[in-house]
């Protein structure tokens, strides 16, 4: 029997467990036998991924839901037996609010699909003047930027939506999703799905409007999933389902192990050789590895390989967020309805958003309580993560406070902290990552992947996980180069 070939990867997050299972289903496929073991320094699996259950309670430290649109996600949980427990969002008050100028204003669901009918419920709001209003719906004849060069995702709004679209929806909405300053995000490493459809369509509103009538065209038999979707006892369920199948497979799982340094012994017996040293100074060689750690982790692994690619991964900045579950009592007021509310950047408030949990998602609280997730930090938000437990909620319940007037005391109180934990893609991130694929082709069988590099959501983990596994493969079967990470899409 062929001997079997090493792989190493090194973190177990949502991208070190997806590559795993994905590289077991492509080496399958390749006839080719892999022995995978996985390298995780923490004591539990998953990273960013954590569940806790206290009593019939389920709450989420770090993501509480994936994108359904983006399929990679819902087709991992579906091969892992995890169908049945995939949940939608509340069907009831299905609405979210911006708190700007001193008050909560509604947004409409599905916001993010600009479809005109819905520019009537945001004057409704109160949100937009007419002007805003008016200039956001010329979007449809601004014409599109240069195809070429990077522009921040603050000047793409701004141009195509206006400023006050930007500032009081836009800004809020999406620089939010990665704790970050839109003045200084690359649109198309963040949002490439809009710069394609002003490229194609001339305007995202058209964009969205075609691309609707086509899903609406399609003929689909699969069940019909809200926006955003999680699972029933919450995300830790996909880490727990693949850490069991990734052991029924055969691959080694280790906890408790993390590597301090990557060695490189080049064309041993005609292949390349790893070197992985442990903290306790064990040695553990694979002939290839595939770094699923935050870009500022793999800097310091691969520095002494090739300065040029720490040099490139140190330009991925990260930033900083906390967390903070609290339960109340249920007693709704009409500020505390539908699935939460966002916060512009220019209101200068600590809580960046807030999920009313309890509302928006099923199987998450008593039925007598409201269970309600604050979001602080990010890009330039950070200082308010030096407060200690205490005084972080304290501040946290002196802005609920102001914005839906929950003054009680909440009966359970969850700080999570998350240091450098959301990779920022600034301007000119895809070249940043085209130079650093050219600078780690030099050494088959080593692949980067995580949130760091393109996508942060769960599904593009899972996403591009598979694409790592697959030139894990091609590298293993000497046809290096046949796949060119930096060639795929992002989004
Ligand atoms: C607060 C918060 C909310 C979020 N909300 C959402 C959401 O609702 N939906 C969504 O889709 N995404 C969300 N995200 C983003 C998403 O959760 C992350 O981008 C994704 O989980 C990152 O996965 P990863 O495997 O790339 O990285 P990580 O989860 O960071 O995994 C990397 C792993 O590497 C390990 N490691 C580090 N150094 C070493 C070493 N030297 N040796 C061995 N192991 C090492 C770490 O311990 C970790 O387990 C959120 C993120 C945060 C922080």
């Amino acid at each position: 029997m062929t001997r079997p070939r090493t792989v190493v990867i090194v973190g177990g997050g949502i991208s070190g467990l997806a590559t795993a299972f994905s590289l077991h289903e492509k080496a399958t496929q390749a006839g080719l036998p892999i022995r995978c073991t996985i390298l995780e320094s923490e004591s539990s699996w998953g990273g960013k991924i954590v569940t806790h259950r206290v009593g019939e309670m389920v709450t989420e430290a770090g993501p509480d839901s994936f994108l359904s649109q983006k399929q990679a996600g819902l087709d991992l949980c579906v091969k892992l037996g995890l169908a049945d427990q995939l949940i939608n969002t509340n069907e009831m008050g299905k609405k979210a609010s911006v708190f700007y100028g001193g008050r909560l204003h509604d947004l409409p669901e599905g916001l993010l699909s600009f479809v005109p009918n819905q520019l009537g419920s945001f004057f409704r709001s109160g949100l937009l003047t007419w002007t805003g209003l008016a200039r956001m719906g010329l979007e449809i004849a601004v014409p599109p930027g240069p195809s070429t060069g990077d522009e921040s995702l603050a000047a793409f709004l701004r141009r195509r939506f206006g400023a006050q679209a930007f500032e009081r929806v836009l800004e809020p909405l999406m620089a939010g999703i990665y704790a970050g300053d839109a003045e200084h995000m690359s649109l198309r490493a963040t949002f490439p799905r809009f710069f394609e459809l002003e490229q194609q369509h001339g305007s995202i509103v058209r964009g969205m409007m075609a691309a609707k009538k086509a899903v609406s065209l399609a003929s689909t038999v699969q069940p019909r999933r809200t926006m955003f979707v999680s699972l029933k006892n919450g995300l830790s369920e996909l880490v727990t389902a693949l850490t069991s199948r990734l052991t029924q497979q055969g691959v080694e799982l280790r906890v408790g192990a993390r590597v301090e340094a990557l060695r490189v012994r080049s064309h041993e017996l005609g292949r390349w050789m790893y070197d992985l040293i442990l903290e306790d100074g064990s040695a553990h060689s694979a002939e290839s590895v595939v770094l699923a750690t935050p870009a500022y982790v793999s800097a310091e692994l691969l520095r002494p390989l090739t300065p040029i690619a720490g040099g490139l991964l140190d330009m991925i900045p990260y930033a900083s967020t906390a967390t903070i579950a609290m339960t109340f009592p249920r007693t709704l007021t009409s500020a505390i309805e539908g699935f939460g509310f966002i916060v512009p950047r220019t209101e200068q408030r600590h809580v960046i958003a807030a999920t009313w949990t309890s509302l928006k998602w099923p199987y998450r609280a008593p039925a007598d309580q409201l269970l309600v997730r604050c979001y602080v930090g990010g890009v330039g938000r950070e200082d308010i993560l030096q407060l200690d437990d205490d005084a972080l909620t304290t501040r946290v319940r002196e802005e609920l406070a102001a914005v839906c007037g929950i003054s009680v005391e909440p009966n359970y109180t969850e700080v999570n902290r998350w240091w450098k934990a959301m990779p920022q893609y600034m301007l000119g991130h895809l070249d940043r990552l085209a130079q650093l694929e050219a600078a780690v082709s030099r050494y088959p069988g080593l692949v980067l992947t995580g949130a760091g590099y393109r996508g942060v959501g769960i599904p593009d983990c899972i996403r591009d996980g598979a694409v790592a596994s697959e030139q894990v493969v091609q590298d293993l079967l000497g046809k290096t180069n046949v796949v060119r990470r930096s060639t795929t899409k992002i989004g």
